[in-house]
């Protein structure tokens, strides 16, 4: 006990820790107020080992103790690094992936963040006579003009979207859905739920694969006030099915008086590049549904479309209306920065210029060859730099990229992807690799498959392919030498 005690009067001071030299390099970069409070924390962590071990032979002391409670420091400091946003390389394949913030901004969307969120601006006035104006206006008269709606609404997001048709139109009232479109978004959007948010009671028609007009006709009460049809984005029903064509439930509403909400959970403006995958035409469009008569149609801004998060709402000019003065308005309308760069996004398809300004699509629309060439280039130069080492074997693959976001789920685009593996005599696993990537100063996210790890190009931007070829090299060789030393 007293050797413990010993120990624990030895830890240096932290002024004394200040001065030294690692230390005033951890100030320059994250602050002296963050490294002092980190390193009161670091120097508790310390005496709880000493305590621990009662003083025995796994504690370190005098010239190791400053050691140990500097390298407590720099774990602490640096893994909130890890929990700080920050630019991370995309190479799961995986275009429209939500864990990874979905759709990348066009330089034009970028362009117009930086300008109106450094100055003031008309968001709520009307700069001819001075009076308050109403926010938002210039873009819902271009999703007005992009879909053929009468009026549009922008809301936080699409959940927020569907969360207000129901507050507005069927709270205490009835909403008819087939069973086989009761969905779950990842991140706990689940219909059921949000019809009960809504103050709206749920009624399910049909089976899981199969549902008839007649299902919703028998479900119309007196109390209903909503059809609702959601998009089954993210999984398919096959074999035995039969689903109800909008334009018929939208027959059905209009001869019962009960309007008809059309979730589409991603919806696009114009039909997906089908260079790739002649698939991709199946994502349904939003001036579809608006041709065929939905009253109200919600989609997400950072799906398909390529934007900012946010929700998009098109359809009747009298039932928008109606939305747009729900107090629930107040709670999930969005800031300046998401007009502004939602505009932007909406004038690139205005333009006719979609998939050559919106990165989502751009991605998308990549051919199977380009990026055969930039995974083989990529290889050549990786080898270059860790042929020596002998540790890894660099190739290339040819794989299945996905659209992601929750759309288009059996869709596969055929990509090519950087193949790295382990040689027997490595100190290091693909796995070790595959974390150290995920926390090196340039994150990458990659994906592992059989023993191999697999970067596929097709969501990697291409400016970003020599940050790649640096982060593995950087990633593999302090492997070896944590892993040597050790
Ligand atoms: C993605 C999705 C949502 C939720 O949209 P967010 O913009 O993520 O809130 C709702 N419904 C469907 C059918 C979806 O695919």
């Amino acid at each position: 006990m007293t050797e413990t005690q010993d120990r624990l009067r030895n830890i240096p001071a932290v002024n004394e820790i200040l001065e030294a030299q690692e230390v005033r390099g951890l100030i320059e970069q994250f602050g002296r107020q963050e490294t002092i409070r980190a390193l009161r924390v670091a120097i508790g962590h310390y005496r709880q080992e000493l305590l621990r071990d009662k003083g025995g032979a796994n504690a370190v002391h005098g010239e190791d103790a400053l050691y140990r409670v500097i390298a407590l420091l720099k774990r602490d400091l640096f893994s909130r690094l890890l929990y700080t946003l920050q630019p991370v390389i995309n190479a799961t394949g995986v275009v429209v992936h939500t864990n990874l913030g979905r759709s990348l901004l066009s330089s034009e969307a970028i362009a117009a963040l930086a300008s109106i969120g450094s100055s003031y601006t008309n968001l709520e006035i009307d700069l001819a006579d001075g009076t308050r104006g109403k926010r938002g206006r210039r873009v819902e008269e271009l999703l007005i003009d992009l879909t053929g709606a009468e009026d549009a609404l922008i809301v936080n997001n699409n959940a927020a979207a569907v969360l207000l048709a129901l507050d507005t139109f069927a709270s205490g009232k009835e909403v008819i859905v087939s069973r086989g479109q009761l969905v779950e978004i990842g991140g706990s959007f689940r219909l059921p739920r949000i019809m009960a948010k809504g103050g709206a009671q749920l009624i399910e028609v049909g089976t899981t694969n199969r549902t008839f007009i007649e299902d919703y006709e028998e479900a119309i009460a007196e109390n209903t006030a909503l059809l609702m049809r959601v998009h089954p984005s993210n999984y398919r029903i096959a074999g035995f099915t039969h689903e109800v064509p909008l334009d018929q439930l939208v027959a059905l509403g209009r001869q019962r008086d009960v309007p008809v909400l059309d979730d589409l959970g991603s919806g696009v403006l114009v039909s997906l590049p089908q260079e790739v995958n002649d698939d991709l035409a199946y994502e349904p469009m939003v001036q579809d549904s608006v041709r065929q008569g939905a009253d109200i149609v919600t989609f997400s801004g950072d799906k398909l479309l390529g934007g900012p998060q946010c929700g998009l709402i098109v359809g009747k000019a009298e039932m928008i209306e109606r939305m747009r003065r729900n107090n629930l308005m107040r709670a999930i309308r969005v800031s300046k920065l998401i007009y502004t760069s939602l505009q932007a996004t909406l004038e690139a398809y205005v333009r006719g210029a979609a998939v050559e300004d919106l990165p989502t699509l751009r991605m998308l629309s990549q051919s199977q060859d380009a990026l055969g060439q930039r995974a083989q280039a990529i290889a050549n130069d990786l080898t270059g730099l860790v042929a020596a080492r002998g540790q890894l074997n660099i190739g290339v693959k040819a794989v299945e990229s996905r659209v992601g976001g929750g759309a288009l789920p059996t869709v596969g685009l055929p990509s090519w992807a950087l193949q790295v593996t382990t040689t027997p005599g490595c100190f290091f696993s693909v796995d070790d690799l595959s974390t150290a990537l995920r926390c090196h100063e340039q994150p990458v996210v990659a994906r592992v498959a059989d023993d191999a790890l697999l970067f596929d190009l097709r969501a990697v931007r291409p400016e970003e392919d020599r940050l790649l070829i640096d982060a593995i090299a950087a990633v593999s060789a302090s492997l070896e030498d944590s892993k040597t030393k050790g």
